[in-house]
């Protein structure tokens, strides 16, 4: 477990199903496309802001 301000998001890549909204809304340009499934390419910039979560259609990150 890790504290709020250390979530990041986990993306179902069995769920996503590549609409981009969440790579493009990403404030930090974490998050990249890799076979039309979001991932978190970059973790590093992800300050945990939620943003994407916030934004997918289909739900499938959650921040953990
Ligand atoms: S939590 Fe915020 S910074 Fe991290 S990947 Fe999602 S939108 Fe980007
Ligand atoms: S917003 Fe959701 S469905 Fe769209 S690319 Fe991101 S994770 Fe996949």
């Amino acid at each position: 477990m890790s504290d709020g301000d250390n979530l990041k998001p986990v993306i179902d890549a069995n769920s996503c199903t590549g609409c981009t909204i969440c790579v493009e809304e990403c404030p930090t340009g974490a998050l990249d496309m890799s076979d039309d499934v979001s991932v978190l390419a970059n973790p590093e910039l992800c300050d945990g802001c939620g943003a994407c979560e916030e934004v997918c259609p289909v739900s499938c990150i959650t921040m953990e």
